[in-house]
């Protein structure tokens, strides 16, 4: 299997950067965003949050599969709590990179250390171009992006790629009990994720970005602190540590 590969590495990019065409660089770093027509996976996730409990194990086998270092998350259920006793309603909403078929991430990263995968959709950091400029993690409108301190670059999920590589579902998929996350190829109309999108109303997060994610969710509540204060509504939203508010 073939694998788009970044077009500037770290260390030429640092020399264009030292000769002052830093901007030409940017320019001919076109990140793999043009999706061949036949390419043959599209990996996506359906998250049934009627099947979700909040047990957080999906968070759990994400840290330990992908040695994600403390402080930071790839992968994290927010606890949702709507209305005020004795009508609230709590519910459950996992959040992980959306894979996003128009990756804003991609499309500003300088170097072309961030790509999507045109064998399958899946977007990657590789470490050995990304120089940490952290622009994707500002261009992210889902703050899924972190900085790893060990290695100085850009980190997220990559749906266990080196997992799905060999065949086997990502961990938090493996790990989820009561089968809350569903991963497979929208390029299979029989694949669960095709019959599931298919049969159900699903929505993405901030479709308004015209990022067109590839997590696609059933029945979540995408409630914003922001519409319910407009409303009048109590809500209180518990995401993960990193972010101070709900994006
Ligand atoms: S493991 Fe499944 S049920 Fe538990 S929090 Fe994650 S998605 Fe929800
Ligand atoms: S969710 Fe963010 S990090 Fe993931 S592909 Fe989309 S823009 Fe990039």
């Amino acid at each position: 299997m073939s694998e788009s590969k970044p077009q500037v590495s770290r260390r030429d990019f640092l020399k264009k950067m030292a000769s002052g065409s830093a901007v030409a660089a940017t320019a001919t770093a076109a990140p793999g965003m043009a999706i061949s027509a036949a390419r043959p996976k599209r990996y996506a996730m359906v998250i049934d949050t009627r099947r979700c409990i909040g047990c957080q194990a999906c968070s759990v086998a994400c840290k330990t599969e992908n040695d994600v270092p403390l402080g930071e998350t790839r992968s994290w259920v927010e606890y949702i709590e709507k209305g005020e006793f004795p009508n609230v309603r709590r519910s459950f909403l996992p959040r992980l990179c959306n894979q996003c078929e128009k990756p804003q991430c991609v499309a500003v990263c300088p170097t072309g250390a961030t790509y999507k995968r045109q064998e399958d959709g899946i977007v990657v950091v590789d470490s050995d171009v990304c120089i940490g400029c952290k622009y994707c993690i500002q261009a992210c409108p889902y703050g899924m992006r972190y900085i790893n301190p060990k290695t100085g670059t850009a980190d997220k999920c990559d749906f266990c790629l080196h997992r799905v590589q060999n065949g086997i579902v990502p961990s938090c998929v493996n790990t989820c009990q009561g089968r809350a996350r569903i991963f497979g190829d929208l390029n299979d109309p029989d694949s669960e994720v095709s019959k599931l999108i298919a049969t159900n109303a699903t929505t993405v997060l901030r479709p308004e970005m015209g990022t067109e994610p590839m997590v696609y969710y059933i029945d979540a509540d995408h409630a914003d602190q922001r519409d319910a204060a407009k409303q009048g509504i109590y809500i209180r939203i518990e995401t993960n540590r990193r972010q101070k508010e709900r994006v």
